[in-house]
């Protein structure tokens, strides 16, 4: 049984006690076939290579922090980037051919846009294409935007909005394997092996984000256990007596079973095995990512995906940790300003826009996401070539405008999070012309009845606000406990101007 040897491979790069990572006993083979630059899939199924696009310096980057590299599909995800590109542009003009005949909604579009399949020459024409936003997925249920009959479907998620109905998504078996095939890659360049026990702890259902994950890891050949959220008892149980060495769950699950562990006196170091921890559909901060890694003793890494593109998978963290790689021969992503439209370069923080390339199904072009984030252009020491995204800080619904400066309230709350002489309740306040203070609470620990020592504070968190949101607010430091309380989710803006 799979469980009585629950080690993965050898080459497992580990937490050392610093923090930093070692790589211990990279196996003799595996090294020898680096130094050849060959592809081999090893016993785990797991293929290693040096095949890449980088230049000299990068190879040379590379090679000091990792000996040896383990890929899903090397040929794939190592592509050189004008063979990507031109891989993007073939499926692009495939999927935009294909929309416009079978799907009215896209037909009506273009007609409105005054464009044609045959406009798409180049990735730049992409632009050129209308967007397709969750109010047409709306609209459209239940099947107006299938491009393929009803039979040739295999599978149905929904994607359930806070208003009105939900959408609904739609996979042909093709999809299926497609996003599995994301999701082995993803897993495998987070270090895991056939050797792994993978619990999947979120919700199974209608949701994506258990079973196309639950797919995936059977793909690499892991033994899966499909234990859904929640009962932190039968967890522990599944996790004590099958050796579970991967989880797959929400950053706020994570941290409530730490607590759990914590009351039961377990030690997840000594009493389990756990290695790594996948953290999706919740965004959550690098703070949080730290806070989980202490507390369950394993890594964690960030993955991106939405129902209306296949669920998670789209965009998954390597053992680097510095990003997300986003899985550009499946999908084209652009970053605009979610308030013009018009597109961002590389760098610049904005809306997520994807494109399917190869979803059959359902295609979508230039899918608004609503979530904000930014592209990461320079080549990653894994030797992924598909570009990265950095965490997701926000909704493109929660933006603020003031003085002109977009503004995210989870920007102000990192700041916020990260002071210690701070509690945890804030309000944003907006009145007047543009007049912006953030009232906060100070900590227990933090609170001090010396005036000079509040206005140091003061001006201390006014300088750190302004380094991130480009504008000065006011700052108004409150006694614990004094701001209201909410059931829920609490409300953090406040906008009274008069615009
Ligand atoms: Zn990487």
């Amino acid at each position: 049984m799979g469980y009585t040897d629950p080690h993965c491979a050898e080459s497992r790069p580990v937490a050392g006690p610093s923090g930093s990572r070692t790589t211990r006993g990279a196996s003799r083979t595996r090294l020898a076939n680096l130094h050849r630059g060959c592809v081999k899939v090893d016993g785990n199924g797991v293929r290693t290579s040096t095949q890449g696009s980088f230049s000299g310096t990068m190879v040379s980057a590379m090679s000091s922090s990792t000996t040896a590299r383990a890929y899903w599909k090397p040929e794939e995800e190592t592509l050189a980037r004008p063979a990507l590109e031109a891989l993007q542009l073939e499926r692009l003009k495939r999927t935009v051919a294909r929309v416009c005949e079978s799907v009215p909604l896209y037909r009506k579009k273009f007609e409105q846009a005054k464009v044609t399949p045959g406009d798409i020459r180049t990735l730049a024409d992409l632009r050129r294409l209308p967007f397709t936003t969750g109010a047409d997925l709306r609209e459209s249920y239940p099947a107006g935007m299938l491009a393929v009959p009803l039979d040739d479907t295999l599978r149905l998620h929904t994607s359930s909005g806070t208003t009105g109905k939900p959408k609904a998504l739609f996979f042909s078996r093709q999809d299926v394997d497609n996003a599995a095939e994301l999701i082995a890659r993803s897993f495998v360049a987070a270090g895991m092996t056939k050797r792994d026990i993978f619990q999947n702890m979120m919700t199974y259902g209608l949701f994506t984000g258990a079973l196309v994950t639950h797919y995936g890891a059977e793909k690499i050949g892991c033994l899966v256990i499909p234990a859904g959220p929640g009962n932190s008892d039968r967890q522990l149980l599944l996790m004590q007596d099958f050796h579970t060495t991967s989880i797959h769950l929400t950053p706020s699950f994570a941290l409530y079973f730490a607590d759990v562990l914590e009351k039961r006196s377990i030690d997840p170091r000594k009493d389990l095995s756990l290695k790594r921890a996948f953290v999706g559909a919740e965004p959550h901060s690098e703070e949080t990512r730290r806070k989980i890694e202490d507390a369950l003793g394993l890594r964690v890494f960030n993955s991106y995906g939405l129902s209306e593109m296949n669920g998670p998978g789209v965009a998954f963290e390597c053992q680097e940790q510095a990003g997300m790689h986003l899985w550009e021969d499946h999908y084209i992503m652009e970053i605009i300003d979610p308030e013009s439209g018009e597109a961002l370069p590389p760098g610049e923080r904005g809306e997520l826009v994807l494109t399917t390339l190869v979803r059959e199904a359902m295609p979508i072009l230039r899918y608004r996401t609503r979530d904000i984030t930014s592209i990461v252009d320079a080549p990653c020491a894994c030797g992924r070539t598909h570009r990265r995204i950095q965490r997701i800080t926000g909704r493109a619904d929660d933006m603020l405008i003031v003085r002109g400066v977009n503004i995210y309230p989870q920007q102000i709350e990192r700041i916020l999070m990260g002071v210690p002489k701070l509690g945890r309740n804030y309000v944003i306040v907006l009145e007047g012309f543009d007049e912006m203070t953030v009232k906060v609470e100070l900590s227990e620990a933090g609170f001090d009845d010396q005036l000079e020592h509040v206005m140091a504070l003061q001006n201390e968190i006014v300088g750190l606000l302004r380094a991130e949101i480009l504008t000065k607010p006011n700052v108004d430091l409150v006694p614990p406990g004094t701001l209201p309380v909410s059931e829920g989710k609490a409300k953090r803006v406040i906008d009274n101007r008069k615009l």
